[in-house]
């Protein structure tokens, strides 16, 4: 399960910068959809491939920045932010 996790970052890598050095660096992030579970936590690879259907691979860098920008131009308060 994990092995197909990491598989999955390092062949995408981080689709603002091109980092994909190494896995630990690279996040899931939600851009579309209703976020069910984090991609991490799936229990199952149809699961998370589901998760990952509504994601977009991103640097620890490039997915602060991104929620940070996120979350201004949306303006929702209430949002809990992705670790
Ligand atoms: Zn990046």
């Amino acid at each position: 399960m994990l092995n197909f996790l990491i598989e999955c970052k390092m062949s995408m890598g981080c689709v603002e910068c091109g980092y994909k050095k190494h896995y630990s660096t690279l996040d899931f992030g939600h851009i579309s959809g209703v976020k069910n579970i984090n991609v991490s936590r799936s229990k199952s690879i149809a699961q998370a491939k589901k998760e990952i259907e509504k994601c977009e691979v991103v640097c620890a860098n490039c997915h602060r920045t991104y929620n940070r920008l996120y979350l201004c131009k949306s303006d929702i308060s209430n949002t809990v932010l992705e670790e």
